[in-house]
């Protein structure tokens, strides 16, 4: 077997396995979990979300909050999901952070109840419209997350809904997906905001590339259509090779530093991320915060086998 057939075999197990209950209790209680954990989230609060901000834009970093949670199954827990964000907006107005999009948020349909068994969409739909106007008073913008591909359609549809009166709110397109170059030349138009990345969800071969040179080479062809194209292109990758190549594009289409962005997730590739703003591009940093941290960490250890032999060493010495 080959590095690359055993580090996608054991991204698979790993997704795979997070849907075990036993696994996911073990994991939460364990007490080196929170220092792990640490490095992604920096924590639990509207408090610790807005400390965290306000120390990225000391270098120079925008960033974009996700209130962690997923799969709500009552729509209290979606109201709920839908209060911390308009708290967390009000917040970050005071502490002068949101205006010109500075800091935004990252919203996933799932915690807003799509998948509630009556009307899912339409209240998913009512909440984020609550989040957008908290948004729009607070002088920014909001992002919807892409979840697995069983709700891409249901999420662009809700992107559409909301940008007849939020023509800001931004939508995430997943290279891994066949159907994202498509999506792409959709979404390439004016105002349109899209951040490309990856994928982290375990997708089958019917929808999804396999093979990871596939989803690279697909990254780079939906990243000509956006750089060429008149939207707002959100380039959110840690790989050196696609930063270098989404830099050289929006040279080669004359774009301004203000008519596109890089974005990293918290915790990875930090020194990385300061460069790149250093460099005079905007640079904006994913900061997942609150208790349900564990669907979040999981994909990020997936992301990278190193993480979890990392985790698990911690667990044999600490836990
Ligand atoms: C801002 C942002 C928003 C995102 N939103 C979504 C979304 O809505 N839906 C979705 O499916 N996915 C989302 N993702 C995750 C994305 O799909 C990838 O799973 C993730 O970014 C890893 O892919 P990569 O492009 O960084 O490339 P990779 O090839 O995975 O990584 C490139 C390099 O980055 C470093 N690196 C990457 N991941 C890690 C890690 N976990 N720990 C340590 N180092 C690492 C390593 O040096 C690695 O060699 C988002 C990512 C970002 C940055």
């Amino acid at each position: 077997m080959s590095l690359v057939e055993a580090s996608d075999l054991l991204r698979g197990a790993l997704l795979g396995l997070s849907k075990s209950d036993l696994v996911r209790t073990t994991i939460e209680r364990a007490p080196v979990s929170r220092d792990v954990v640490a490095r992604y989230v920096p924590g639990t609060t509207v408090a610790d979300a807005v400390q965290a901000t306000a120390e990225l834009r000391a270098t120079n970093r925008l960033a974009t909050l996700d209130y962690l949670g997923e799969d709500t199954t009552e729509r209290a827990q979606a109201e709920h999901t839908r209060d911390t964000y308009v708290a967390l907006l009000d917040a970050l107005a005071r502490a002068d952070l949101s205006q010109y999009a500075a800091a935004e948020v990252s919203l996933k349909l799932s915690a807003l109840g799509q998948y509630l068994p009556k009307d899912g969409d339409a209240i998913a739909l009512d909440l984020a419209r609550e989040i957008c106007t908290a948004a729009e008073r607070a002088g920014t913008t909001v992002t919807l997350d892409m979840e697995d591909h069983t709700t891409t359609d249901r999420t662009l549809a809700t992107l559409h809904a909301l940008r007849e009166d939020f023509p800001w709110v931004g939508a995430v397109l997943q290279s891994y997906l066949h159907r994202t170059e498509a999506d792409c030349r959709d979404l390439a138009t004016a105002g349109s905001r899209v951040r490309l990345c990856k994928g982290a969800y375990k997708e089958p071969a019917s929808v999804a590339y396999q093979d990871g040179d596939d989803v690279d080479l697909s990254y780079v062809r939906c990243l000509k259509v956006l750089m060429a194209g008149d939207g707002y292109p959100m380039v959110a990758s840690h790989d050196p090779r696609l930063v270098d190549i989404a830099a050289a594009l929006a040279g080669h289409h004359g774009r301004a530093p203000d008519s596109y962005e890089f974005q990293m997730l918290l915790g990875i590739r930090m020194n990385e991320q300061k460069r790149i703003a250093d460099r005079g591009h905007q640079m904006r940093v994913y900061v997942p915060f609150g208790e349900d941290w564990y669907g979040y960490l999981v994909r990020r250890m997936a992301e990278r086998p190193a993480n979890v032999q990392f985790f698990l060493r911690s667990l044999a010495t600490n836990g």
